[in-house]
């Protein structure tokens, strides 16, 4: 059994939960505890009774525990990459690559710890000098889901520590091992009893608890935008920041002079691996009238060459479905994509293999309206919808038109082109020619307008949120 860590202690739940792995759902991957509100209350208590001494630390005492973390993860990288592989689908590749960014992160943040120093300014008045310092916030809440069970908790654990808050750990209830595996290093990383504390539970079950408690100063969450708005309506009552990242519906740009093989192949990185399962996929191609045709049928090719199957198998491109209800969602998107009027051009279907699990060919659709669902809506699986834009202006206006803002791409030879979309696509992240998911570690990652609120996550940005200013006025 695999339990709650909260005050330097592990602690059953009142319930627990079998774990299955999604490439084969007849295999066990462990089993979790679920906690319930009281627990929930029992890991704020230690967070509270930790905070003052972590954030008096030294900056060599934090800056040594994460980078003890980094280390142990990038060591066990292997092991931790089939585990992730094992609970969320990802191929092994992928899963190994998440770890190993989850190690980077740690130790980037633990240099950002030596760095965060305060500023002095002269004074306008007479005799006297203004400093600023940035102190820890106290006790945070972190709120991750499933789809980075890795990679998503580091980079909101690290700069909280880095910052000197103690913090309550939430995963995602559908991938808690990662997460788990996380504890248990930081455990022994220094990190003191109580400033970190993992509980896993169901998020309408313990979530309040943590959200509504007076003693949690900030939340940072990633997930849907319906708790995303739960969320950011309990901080304001209370007065307390968040921080939310709610996904996407990334446009990729394709213009005519497009080399076409590269921007294919961002095509099928940014829509299909990762079993589309990221808030940064490229769910909407857009590409312009003369390389349309030629796009489209490349494109199809190399999509009905993808290899879906278990996770673990070392041909498979593309891992199941995460779980059931997943699933449904994306059969419920691609059902409705034929259901407007879209053609279809390959996948959508499930697929048998020698072992159960949530098999999914990924979608290609072409002919598809802007205003469908397919084309405004998250879906958060492998489908990918094509859409003719006229002309550059045309595409432009077709990637801006809906309401989120995460990552948006184009893929062009001309430099023109390139700046004109950098500045005006309506996005937190841009890429040129480069697929819209698949982010380095040391800069900031977040979006705009309805994906995200609040401030960046990841780089030396990310400690603005974990740490507030004082200005101090001195008169010597
Ligand atoms: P997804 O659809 O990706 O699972 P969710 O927003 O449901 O997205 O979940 C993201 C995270 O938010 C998970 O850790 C989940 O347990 C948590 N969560 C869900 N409901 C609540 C809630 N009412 N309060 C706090 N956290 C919640």
């Amino acid at each position: 059994m695999h339990d709650n860590f909260i005050g330097g202690r592990w602690l059953a739940g009142p319930r627990h939960q079998t774990l299955m792995n999604p490439s084969d759902l007849d295999e066990a991957v462990g089993d979790y505890t679920l906690a319930d509100a009281a627990q929930m209350q029992l890991a704020v208590d230690a967070a509270a009774d930790a905070a003052p001494a972590w954030a008096a630390s030294g900056i060599q005492a934090r800056c040594d525990a994460l980078d003890r973390i980094g280390t142990e993860l990038l060591a066990r990288r292997d092991e931790l990459g089939l585990l992730l592989s094992r609970e969320e689908g990802k191929t092994l590749p992928e899963g190994t690559g998440e770890i190993t960014r989850a190690g980077h992160i740690f130790k980037f943040q633990a240099q950002q710890v030596l760095r965060a120093g305060g500023e002095t300014w002269p004074s306008v008045r007479q005799g006297i000098t203004v400093e600023t310092a940035h102190e820890a916030l106290g006790v945070v809440g972190l709120i991750t889901p499933w789809n980075f069970p890795m990679a998503i908790p580091a980079w909101k654990i690290a700069p909280a520590l880095a910052c000197g808050n103690a913090l309550v750990f939430k995963p995602a209830e559908a991938a808690p091992a990662s997460a788990w595996a996380l504890a248990e290093i930081i455990q022994r990383s220094g990190v003191p009893a109580g400033a970190f504390n993992l509980v896993m539970g169901r998020g309408g079950g313990v979530g309040p608890a943590l959200l509504n408690d007076n003693r949690v100063a900030a939340i940072s969450f990633t997930g849907s935008q319906a708790t995303g708005r739960r969320v950011a309506a309990a901080c304001a009552a209370r007065l307390v920041r968040c921080q939310l990242e709610m996904g996407g519906k990334n446009p990729l740009v394709v213009l005519d002079d497009a080399e076409l093989d590269l921007a294919v192949e961002c095509a099928v990185q940014g829509a299909f691996y990762s079993t589309g399962q990221r808030c940064t996929a490229s769910s909407r191609l857009i590409v312009t009238a003369g390389i349309y045709a030629r796009f489209r049928d490349a494109l199809l090719l190399r999509t009905q060459a993808l290899r879906v199957g278990h996770a673990l198998l070392p041909e498979t491109q593309i891992g199941p479905v995460v779980d059931e209800r997943q699933l449904a969602q994306d059969l419920h998107f691609i059902a409705r994509g034929t259901g407007e009027g879209a053609t279809l051009l390959w996948g959508g279907q499930l697929l048998r293999r020698p072992t159960r699990g949530h098999f999914l060919a990924p979608a290609l659709f072409a002919d598809v309206d802007p205003g469908m669902a397919i084309a405004q809506e998250e879906i958060f699986g492998p489908v990918a919808a094509l859409i003719l834009a006229r002309d550059a202006e045309h595409a432009l206006v077709l990637a801006n038109d809906t309401p989120f803002g995460l990552s948006a791409g184009v893929c062009t030879t001309s430099l023109k082109h390139a700046r004109h979309f950098q500045h005006h696509l309506r996005a937190g992240m841009v890429m040129v020619n480069a697929p819209t998911a698949g982010v380095d570690y040391h800069v900031p990652f977040g979006g705009t307008r309805a994906s995200s609120l609040g401030l960046r996550e990841q780089g030396p940005q990310a400690l603005a949120f974990y740490s507030q200013v004082k200005t101090t006025y001195v008169r010597a």
